[in-house]
């Protein structure tokens, strides 16, 4: 079965203040959609309720992932319902390797799943590593990395991608807007979920800058405007953007 994660109607408040007002969107496996939106438009707040932020109050609205009432759920259980967020991971774990990391994080997802999992025999481990590498065209070597360790930004980028890959969520959502992505990470993200959306990821890519989309061809782009969506289309619409700019959306939603 295709899982979907579907916004509807969605109203968040920051310290009392209304952020998100009205959001409806969806998202289904094997998509890739971008949603963009100038700064302050409520993009990062639409990923840190997803996550379930505890500053984030959802007053209004559902999120239904792939069934179930996301908002009812444990961040963990959101993780191992299938959902991928980005950032919801430690940024530096000195003295561990990637992957010891990444077989921890499998081994949290099979224990929440069955009590009784051992864990992922370790060459079964190393060989569903090797492979997801291979696909993502990465150095073996690099797994053997201490996490965090002195990564550029690219590398970091490299082993979030590489997360996702070994976790196989279902729908992943990348708020790559605040990151200052150079181009070689730009390039890590973009194949990586080009490689993924084959594997029938569905993929949010949140993002302030057009030019990502040069690398990842979206099927569907989404223009946020202070707390909703002002406008969706295809990959037309990032061009347009890039040209025109947010001013016109604006205009037209008054
Ligand atoms: P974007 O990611 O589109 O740039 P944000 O979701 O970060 O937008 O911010 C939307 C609005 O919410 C902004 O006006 C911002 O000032 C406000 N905001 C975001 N996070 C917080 C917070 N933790 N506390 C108070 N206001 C916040
Ligand atoms: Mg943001």
């Amino acid at each position: 079965m295709t899982a979907a994660l579907e916004i509807r109607n969605l109203h968040v408040d920051i310290e009392d203040q209304a952020i998100l007002k009205g959001l409806d969107l969806t998202v289904k496996q094997g998509e890739v959609h971008a949603l963009m939106g100038p700064n302050g438009s409520g993009k990062s707040t639409l990923a840190y309720t997803l996550m379930g932020h505890p500053d984030y109050e959802v007053t209004q609205g559902q999120v239904i992932f792939d069934g179930q009432d996301l908002l009812e759920m444990e961040a963990d259980e959101r993780s191992q319902a299938g959902l991928f967020l980005a950032f919801q991971y430690p940024v530096a774990i000195p003295g561990v390797t990637l992957a010891n990391f990444l077989r921890q994080s499998i081994n949290a997802h099979r224990k929440a799943q069955d009590p009784e999992d051992p864990g992922m025999p370790i060459p079964e481990f190393r060989r569903m590593l090797k492979s997801k590498m291979d696909m993502l065209q990465m150095d073996h070597g690099f797994a053997g990395r201490y996490l965090n360790e002195g990564f550029s930004g690219g590398e970091k980028k490299r082993a979030e991608i590489l997360q996702l890959a070994a976790l196989d969520p279902k729908i992943a959502i990348l708020d790559e807007t605040d990151s200052g992505l150079d181009i070689d990470a730009l390039r890590v993200v973009s194949d990586g979920v080009n490689a993924l959306r084959s594997e029938n990821l569905g993929v949010l890519v949140i993002t302030h800058y057009q030019r990502i989309l040069n690398y990842i061809q979206p099927d569907f782009v989404h223009v946020m405007l202070d707390g909703r969506i002002a406008e969706s289309g295809g990959p037309e619409l990032a061009m347009q953007l890039e040209e025109q700019g947010y001013e016109w959306i604006r205009g037209q939603a008054d």
